[in-house]
């Protein structure tokens, strides 16, 4: 809807509203960004979550390599963790904040915890399912609707990525 046919208010409380949320949206990608590198201290790629419900903050990153365990990407641990604390499978009224666009098996994990936000940082052209290889989020066959919002602070969250798989490279060839 055209945000004149709203009325100045109502414009008004969605520009407000819309300039909280970018500001909400840099401050927890900042945070994963942090909690990304608790991942490379253990030789994991460094990508850091958040999931955001009711005033809880379940902040993970990263375990593939340490535990060692394929599914343990940093979305599915904050929503595992989430789920245990809530005692609940259903995250609506969750945002969940990632250093990296999600995979395909967190993409599902999204849908499937009915989480209504997802913010994320830099896209993956080689696994992205929010629209770089596939848009799990876009499917008509998905009948869970999550609000997309992507590049947030896109070039540092890339940068570290960049970094890690620079300095893996590096010492290879030592
Ligand atoms: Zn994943």
């Amino acid at each position: 809807m055209p945000s004149r046919e709203l009325g100045p208010k109502v414009s008004l409380a969605i520009r407000t509203e819309t300039r909280r949320m970018q500001a909400d949206d840099a401050h927890y990608i900042a945070r994963a960004i942090e909690l990304a590198r608790g991942a490379e201290r253990a030789g994991d790629v460094p990508i850091g979550a958040i999931l955001v419900i009711a005033g809880r903050e379940f902040e993970r990153h990263n375990e593939k390599e340490r535990r060692p365990d394929p599914t343990a990407h940093a979305e599915i641990l904050a929503i595992r963790s989430a789920a245990e604390a809530l005692g609940v499978w259903r995250l609506s009224g969750a945002t969940l904040y990632v250093t990296k666009e999600p995979c395909a098996m967190c993409a599902g994990a999204i849908v499937a915890a009915r989480i209504d936000r997802l913010v994320f940082g830099c896209r993956d052209p080689k696994g992205g399912a929010a629209g770089s290889i596939i848009d799990v989020f876009a499917s008509e066959a998905v009948n869970h609707r999550v609000a997309v919002t992507a590049g947030v602070l896109e070039s540092v969250t890339a940068e570290q990525l960049r970094a890690f798989f620079q300095a893996r490279r590096d010492a290879a060839r030592l």
